[in-house]
């Protein structure tokens, strides 16, 4: 159960208790969700973050009217019934809401080169095949791989 929440400044000499089922350090997305898993069972959890705010690579901050993200700036597998949106949907009761990236979601300047990244596994095999059409079999080789990892 979650009894509240200090960030940004160390505790007080006896403001945190000492008596906890679980100590999570660090409160990046993998703490977060250990923290809120153990905490929706019952358990009580304390996360100790060194920095001055919680998140880890999810946090952002601002500079000059700019926010920036330090990690994280998308996520895949969201669709509904997708293990990411069940894991998103199971810690926040469904409040997080996501938002499409749009199409394509992302695009990749080198060499003076434009590769744009279509939404979908299949859409980006079929770019990337017609992108480097020597590259055919790598390309097949690297996607039967991506979906093996999927499934595991
Ligand atoms: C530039 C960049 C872009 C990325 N873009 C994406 C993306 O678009 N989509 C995506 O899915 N993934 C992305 N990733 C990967 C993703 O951000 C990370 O895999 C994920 O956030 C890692 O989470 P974590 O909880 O394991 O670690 P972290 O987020 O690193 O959290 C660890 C936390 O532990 C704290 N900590 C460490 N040691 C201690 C200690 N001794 N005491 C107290 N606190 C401690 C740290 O301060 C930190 O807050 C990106 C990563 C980077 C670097």
């Amino acid at each position: 159960m979650t009894r509240g929440v200090l960030v940004g400044r160390a505790p007080a000499p006896g403001e945190v208790g000492d008596a906890y089922d679980a100590v999570v350090i660090g409160s990046g997305i993998g703490g977060l969700t250990t923290a809120v898993c153990l905490a929706r069972e019952g358990r009580k959890v304390a996360v100790f973050e060194q920095h001055y705010t919680a998140g880890g690579y999810t946090h952002a901050y601002r500079r000059r009217g700019w926010e920036w993200d330090v990690g994280i700036h998308y996520v895949g597998q969201l669709a509904p019934r997708e293990p990411v949106r069940a894991l998103s949907d199971y810690l926040t009761d469904g409040a997080l809401r996501w938002a499409p990236l749009g199409h394509p979601y992302d695009e990749y300047r080198l060499a003076g080169e434009v590769y744009r990244a279509p939404v979908g596994l299949a859409a980006y095999q079929a770019a990337l095949t017609a992108r480097f059409p020597a590259e055919r079999s790598g390309v097949e080789a690297l996607f039967k791989l991506v979906a093996r990892c999927r499934a595991t």
